[in-house]
Formats: C-alpha cells, sequence, structure tokens
C-alpha cells in the first residue's frame, strides 16, 4: 500500500521526505499523483484542519493518506497565532514573521515563551482515523537570524541550542522540531497499516 503525504506547502514537504525516510519506498506526494486540491483551513483546531486535508486527499486518491496542520502559539499573545500562523499577516513568511516582532516589540524576554505544534491525521483507505500530536517549546526572538527552515523559524529561538529554528541544519531541526516529534509517533502506526 502506498502513503500519500498531502502537503503543498514545500518547506514541509522537504521535511516529511526525511522524516519518513524509514518508509521511503511507499511514501508519495500531491504532486508525483498529479493532484492540487483546494482545502479550506477554517477549522477551529489543528485537527480539524488536518483531518480535512487528509479527507480530501484521502478520497481524491483512495490512498492511506497523511496531512498535518501546524501553527505558532505565544503566551504573550494569549496562544495566536495558532492555527492562523500561515495566515497571521498578508504577503511572505518574512512579512508574517516581521509582523509578529511588531506585536510583541515591548514584551520582555522572560515573557515571550512560544511553542511550535504540530497535528498528524491519518486516515485509511477504509475511513479509519488516527492523531497523533508533536510540541517544540521556545521563545520569539527579538530579531530574526539564519536562513534555513520556512514560516517562523528565523524568530523561533531554541534555549537548548542558544539559536533559532533557522540556524539549525535541516538534520538538527528533524531531531528537536514538533513536525519531527509528530512524526515519531506516527511512524509505528504508519509501518502496521503499511504491513
Ligand atoms: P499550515 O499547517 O499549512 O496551516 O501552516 C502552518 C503555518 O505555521 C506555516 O505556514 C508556518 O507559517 C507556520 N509553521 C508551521 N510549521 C512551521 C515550522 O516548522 N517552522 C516555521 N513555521 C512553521
Amino acid at each position: 500500500m502506498e502513503l500519500l503525504i498531502a502537503t503543498q506547502n514545500p518547506g514541509k514537504a522537504r521535511e516529511f521526505r526525511l522524516l519518513f525516510a524509514p518508509l521511503q519506498e511507499h511514501i508519495c506526494f500531491p504532486s508525483d499523483l498529479g493532484l492540487q486540491i483546494e482545502v479550506l483551513e477554517d477549522g477551529d483546531s489543528y485537527a480539524d484542519n488536518a483531518g480535512k486535508k487528509a479527507l480530501a486527499y484521502a478520497r481524491a486518491s483512495e490512498l492511506l493518506t497523511l496531512a498535518d496542520d501546524s501553527g505558532l502559539e505565544v503566551d504573550a499573545l494569549g496562544g495566536a497565532p495558532g492555527i492562523r500562523s500561515a495566515r497571521y499577516a498578508p504577503g511572505h513568511d518574512a512579512d508574517r514573521a516581521a509582523s509578529l516582532l511588531a506585536h510583541l516589540r515591548d514584551v520582555e524576554w522572560e515573557r515571550r515563551a512560544a511553542r511550535f505544534r504540530c497535528v498528524i491525521v491519518i486516515i485509511t483507505p477504509t475511513g479509519k482515523t488516527y492523531n497523533v500530536e508533536g510540541v517544540c517549546e521556545g521563545l520569539i526572538a527579538f530579531e530574526p537570524a539564519g536562513e534555513g527552515g520556512f514560516g517562523y523559524d528565523s524568530v523561533f529561538y531554541l534555549p537548548d541550542y542558544d539559536c533559532t529554528m533557522a540556524q539549525l541544519s535541516q538534520e538538527k531541526k528533524n531531531r528537536v522540531s514538533h513536525r519531527a516529534r509528530a512524526a515519531e509517533a506516527a511512524i509505528p502506526i504508519l509501518r502496521r497499516l503499511l504491513a
């Protein structure tokens, strides 16, 4: 059985390809199947949105399908941008990171705690679903640093590494990130389903 990783986000696809390398002979991406589906991410939770994406692609492909929804939760902003992370400000990733820094301009270091959260939903061809989650804790930096990653990586500071997520190699990000932790939880489920 094949496993479809339902993302159109190139940053996520790059990471998933490495995270699911242990299952590499099974995985495919929407572009491999010529699939491009617009899914309205209007759910109330990461699980709702990931479930909508997974369901749309599972129906179209009839394959075992996995989708994620993820976001950045900033304590000083009451958990925002959260499920709205991709739409927090118009423009590109750098514009959204800049907007976040502007909102936190007067917030001191001790109050800049934040976390990335990733929920992965797996749907089997018979419609059975599985949800797993991964979290990565950090702080919002005062200015962007680093060229790697995508999204808010350049402003997400990891105390254990004394650098931002965008300053980590892809290999290191894939050991500590929210997506890596969710993928780690998903792999045993996927192995069982693919067996
Ligand atoms: P969605 O999961 O496609 O709704 O998008 C989540 C948004 O959260 C992305 O567009 C990024 O802005 C942000 N995000 C999710 N994962 C990461 C990550 O690993 N690094 C930085 N930003 C991320």
